[in-house]
C-alpha cells in the first residue's frame, strides 16, 4: 500500500504541491495554513457546502462531491493526483471515510494510527502503554461503584452519554434512552464505562515534527458542550424537577493557557505517547495529535482520549496561540504548522518520511 502511495508521490511535481482536505471540521484552518505557507489549497466540498470556503477565500480550487465518501472514487483521486495534492485528514475523515485502504492519495501523517485510534479500546491501550494517569474503566455494569460516564461507540460528539453511580441507575437510564430511540441494543455490546472525573476539561494539541525531531505544544483549548455547559444556567431546584442529564454535544471551543507549573507533566505525557506510537505503528506519530484530559482540584491530570490527527479545538489557535508564538516567534497555528512541515520536508528532501 505505502509503495503505491510513494509511487504517486514520486510522480508529483514538488514545485507545484497543493494541500487538500474535506470541506468541514478544521478545513478553514488547514487551507488558510496552506496558503500562508505559499501552497495552492484545494477543498473537497459537498455540493452546496462551498459557501464558507468561498466567502473566506481559503480555497484556490474546489472539487465538488455528492458525499465525502466520493473521495475514494477514482475520478476524485485522479483530480487530486493531477493537482500534486497532499491530503490533510481531520475528524470528518474518520466519520465519513472510515478506512483509508482505497485512498491512494498521499496523506500527511500516519494513517495506520489514525484508523487505530478510532476504536476506544485502542486509545485506552495506547494511553496505558504510555503510563499516563487515566480515569478507571469498568468491564461490566455490576462493577459500577462510583460516579461513571457511559459512552457509546462511534463519533457521536458526546450524544447519548449519561452519568450513573450504581448499576441500578445505569439500567434505569439505559432503558430510558432505549425507549426514546437514542440508542439501540447493539450499542450496548461496545458500551464504554469510565470513572467520571470531577474537574475541568483541557485539550492539548501537539505536533510531532520529523524535521526538528520533537514534540511541540501548539495550542490548548476546552470544549463548549451542550448541555453540560448550559445546565448550570438553570437553577438547581428546576433542574431536579426537569430531570435533565448532562449531554456532551460539542458546539464550539475556547482557547486556554494552562497554569505554567502543570505544563511539564503535560509535555512528559505527550512525549511518552509519542514514544509508544512507534511501537504501535512504525514510525509513530507524524504531525498533529491531541490529548484530552480532565484536571481535578488537586491538579491531577487524567487523560481520557487521544486523537492521532488535527482536532477542531486547534481552530481557537488561529493565527497563533501563546505557546506556538513563543516557540516560533511568529504567528503559528496547526494548519500553518502542517504546511510549514511539508515545506521543510520538500526543502530537505524528506517529504516521503511524512507520508504513511
Ligand atoms: P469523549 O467523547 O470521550 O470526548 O467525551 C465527551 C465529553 O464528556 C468530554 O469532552 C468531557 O466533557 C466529558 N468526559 C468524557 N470522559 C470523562 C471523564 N472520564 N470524566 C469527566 N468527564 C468526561
Amino acid at each position: 500500500m505505502r509503495e503505491r502511495i510513494l509511487e504517486v508521490l514520486e510522480k508529483y511535481d514538488l514545485d507545484k504541491i497543493s494541500i487538500a482536505t474535506l470541506g468541514s471540521h478544521s478545513a478553514l484552518n488547514i487551507l488558510k495554513g496552506a496558503k500562508d505557507e505559499g501552497f495552492k489549497s484545494v477543498c473537497i466540498c459537498r455540493n452546496e457546502e462551498d459557501k464558507i470556503y468561498k466567502l473566506f477565500g481559503v480555497a484556490d480550487e474546489i472539487i465538488y462531491v455528492n458525499d465525502f465518501k466520493d473521495l475514494l472514487k477514482e475520478r476524485v483521486q485522479e483530480k487530486l493526483w493531477n493537482l500534486n495534492a497532499i491530503l490533510i485528514p481531520h475528524g470528518s475523515f474518520n466519520a465519513y471515510i472510515g478506512r483509508f485502504e482505497r485512498l491512494i492519495v498521499p496523506i500527511f501523517g500516519n494513517r495506520i494510527l489514525m484508523e487505530w485510534e478510532t476504536v476506544r479500546e485502542n486509545q485506552e491501550k495506547w494511553l496505558r502503554m504510555a503510563g499516563v494517569k487515566m480515569p478507571e474503566s469498568f468491564n461490566s455494569v455490576e462493577e459500577i461503584d462510583r460516579l461513571v460516564i457511559v459512552k457509546f461507540p462511534g463519533a457521536r460528539g458526546g450524544k447519548g452519554y449519561f452519568l450513573a453511580s450504581t448499576p441500578e441507575e445505569f439500567r434505569r437510564k439505559a432503558d430510558d434512552l432505549l425507549k426514546k430511540g437514542l440508542i439501540d441494543e447493539k450499542d450496548f455490546e461496545n458500551v464504554f464505562i469510565q470513572e467520571y472525573v470531577a474537574g475541568v476539561n483541557v485539550y492539548f494539541s501537539f505536533f510531532y515534527s520529523k524535521v526538528f525531531n520533537r514534540v511541540e505544544l501548539i495550542s490548548i483549548d476546552r470544549r463548549y458542550e451542550s448541555n453540560a455547559d448550559g445546565i448550570g444556567r438553570i437553577p438547581a431546584k428546576i433542574q431536579t424537577s426537569l430531570d435533565i442529564s448532562p449531554s456532551y454535544t460539542v458546539v464550539g471551543n475556547f482557547p486556554i493557557v494552562l497554569r505554567e507549573s502543570m505544563l511539564n507533566k503535560v509535555i512528559e505525557a505527550a512525549e511518552k505517547v509519542y514514544e509508544v506510537s512507534k511501537d504501535i505503528a512504525y514510525p509513530g506519530m507524524v504531525g498533529p495529535f491531541c490529548l484530552e484530559s480532565v484536571i481535578d482540584e488537586k491538579g491531577e491530570i487524567y487523560f481520557f482520549e487521544i486523537s492521532a490527527r488535527i482536532v477542531a479545538g486547534t481552530n481557537t489557535g488561529i493565527p497563533t496561540s501563546p505557546y506556538s508564538y513563543i516557540l516560533f516567534g511568529e504567528n503559528m497555528y496547526m494548519g500553518r504548522r502542517i504546511a510549514r512541515e511539508i515545506k521543510l520536508g520538500i526543502k530537505k528532501g524528506v517529504l516521503e518520511d511524512m507520508i504513511y
